[in-house]
C-alpha cells in the first residue's frame, strides 16, 4: 500500500504518515508526524523561543475509515517548551480536539449517520460502541441546532415579502401538542413552542422578542382562534391566510357526513357499494383515473343530494384554482357560499357557517397564494423522528433534535 496514496486519501494537511505500523482484513494502524516542527507557544503566541521536549506516549486517533477498515491515526504527543515565557506545553492537532479519542471528521460522519437513522444503526456502520455514537450525537445536536437555527433566521429576518406558516402537531398521539413556525419560501422551521393555546403562544413572544422583529408579508394558518388573535398582536399588518388544505377538509368532511345520511336510505346492496368506494368523493374529479370516475359516476347516481353536495365541493376546488384575482374571487366566494345554502343538510350549513365566519381568512388565498403543503410533509418528517428517537423527557433536547431533523437539509449549504 502506498503511504503517500493514503496521505492524500486522509487530507490532513497538518500530518504525514510516517508508517504503516499494523495491517489486517480489518484495521489500519498508522503513524503520522506534524508536517510542522514546532508550534506557537500559548503565552507569547511565537515560536521563536520553543523548542522542542521530545515525546510522551503516542495518541491513538480513530478516524475515517480507509479501505473500509477501521483506521487509527497513531501521533506523538510532542512536549515543547518556551524559553523566553518558560513554559511547557503540549502539541495542538486541528484533527482532533485536546485528550479526545475520535478525529474530529470521525465524529462528524458518526452524527451526521446518526442524525439520518438511528446512534444503533450509526455505531454498527463504524463499528464503533453504541454509547459512544450517543455521546457524540447529544453532544453534537444542540450546536447544530444553533447553527442551523442562527442560519434560518438571519435568512428570514432577510427575505423580502417572508411568508410565515403556523401549524400543531402532536407529541404523543393526540395528548399533547406544539405549535411550528416556518418560514414557507426559505422551506425550514424556525422554531417550535409548547402548546397551541393562547397563553402558550403569548409566554412564547414574550420569551422570544425577536419573533416579533420579522417582517411577514403573509401568515398561513389553520382555522385556530387562538393563532389569527396571537398573529394579528404580533403583526398587525400581515396578510392572514386561512390554509387551503385544512379549509378545503372542511368541505370534504360535509360530504362525507352527506355521504353517511345518504347511505342510511339506500338499499343493503347500494349502502354497502357507497360506503366502499366512499373515499372515490374526496379527490377533485380531474385527479380519478377513467375506471374511478366510472364508479364515481355510479355513487353520485344514488342520491340527488350527494351529487349536489360532490358539485358544490368541486366548485370549491375551481375557485382555489381559477380565482384570476383577490376581488373576483370575493365575488366568486359569495357564490359559492350561496350554492352552499340551497342544498339540503345540516353538515354542509354548519361548514358554510364556519366559512362565512373566516371569509376574510379564506379568500386572502387569493392575495398570496401559499399554502402549509410543506409543513404537512414536515410533520411526517417529525413523527418518523419521534418514532425513531424515544420520547425524551428533556425538551430542550426534543427540539433540538427536531429543528436539526427539519433543517438539517441545510446542512449542506
Ligand atoms: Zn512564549
Amino acid at each position: 500500500m502506498q503511504i503517500q496514496y493514503i496521505n492524500e486519501m486522509l487530507d490532513l494537511p497538518e500530518l504525514t504518515i510516517s508508517q504503516i505500523l499494523f495491517i489486517s482484513s480489518d484495521e489500519l494502524h498508522l503513524e503520522a508526524l506534524p508536517v510542522d516542527y514546532k508550534q506557537a507557544c500559548p503565552c507569547c503566541k511565537s515560536d521563536q523561543a520553543v523548542i522542542r521536549k521530545g515525546y510522551n506516549d503516542m495518541r491513538k486517533i480513530r478516524h475515517l475509515a480507509v479501505f473500509e477498515k477501521k483506521t487509527y491515526l497513531c501521533v506523538p504527543s510532542i512536549r515543547m517548551y518556551c524559553v523566553n515565557c518558560e513554559l511547557g506545553f503540549g502539541w495542538v492537532y486541528d484533527f482532533v480536539g485536546p485528550k479526545q479519542r475520535y478525529s474530529h471528521l470521525f465524529r462528524s460522519r458518526v452524527v451526521a449517520q446518526a442524525l439520518g437513522s438511528t446512534a444503533v444503526h450509526s455505531a454498527r456502520m463504524q463499528q464503533a460502541p453504541i454509547s459512544t455514537v450517543q455521546d457524540m450525537h447529544n453532544q453534537a445536536v444542540p450546536v447544530l441546532c444553533q447553527q442551523l437555527t442562527e442560519q434560518a433566521w438571519e435568512e428570514a429576518q432577510q427575505t423580502p415579502d417572508l411568508v410565515l406558516g403556523i401549524d400543531d402537531f402532536a407529541i404523543k398521539k393526540g395528548h399533547t401538542y406544539n405549535t411550528g413556525i416556518h418560514n414557507l419560501k426559505g422551506e425550514t422551521m424556525l422554531d417550535l413552542l409548547p402548546g397551541r393555546k393562547l397563553f402558550d403562544l403569548r409566554a412564547y413572544t414574550h420569551e422570544y422578542p425577536l419573533f416579533r422583529m420579522l417582517k411577514p408579508k403573509a401568515v398561513v394558518m389553520d382555522l385556530a382562534q387562538a393563532y389569527h388573535t396571537w398573529i394579528r398582536e404580533c403583526f398587525p399588518a400581515a396578510i392572514r391566510i386561512a390554509d387551503r388544505f385544512h379549509v378545503h377538509g372542511y368541505v370534504i368532511d360535509s360530504v362525507q357526513e352527506v355521504r353517511k345520511t345518504v347511505q342510511q336510505t339506500l338499499s343493503p346492496r347500494a349502502k354497502a357499494h357507497l360506503k366502499a368506494n366512499h373515499r372515490l368523493l374526496n379527490p377533485p374529479a380531474e385527479a380519478l383515473d377513467a375506471e374511478n370516475r366510472k364508479r364515481l359516476e355510479v355513487l353520485l347516481g344514488y342520491s340527488s343530494l350527494l351529487r349536489e353536495t360532490w358539485e358544490w365541493k368541486e366548485a370549491f376546488t375551481v375557485w382555489y384554482d381559477c380565482s384570476p384575482d383577490f376581488a373576483v374571487a370575493k365575488l366568486g366566494f359569495e357564490r359559492w357560499c350561496e350554492q352552499g345554502q340551497t342544498i339540503d343538510h345540516a353538515a354542509v350549513h354548519v361548514t358554510l357557517k364556519t366559512m362565512r365566519n373566516w371569509q376574510e381568512e379564506i379568500v386572502n388565498y387569493h392575495q398570496c397564494r401559499w399554502t402549509n403543503a410543506t409543513v404537512e410533509g414536515r410533520h411526517n418528517r417529525i413523527k418518523a423522528y419521534q418514532r425513531r428517537h424515544y420520547f425524551t423527557r428533556n425538551y430542550g433536547r426534543y427540539k433540538a433534535g427536531i429543528l436539526v431533523e427539519c433543517n438539517r437539509h441545510r446542512m449542506l449549504a
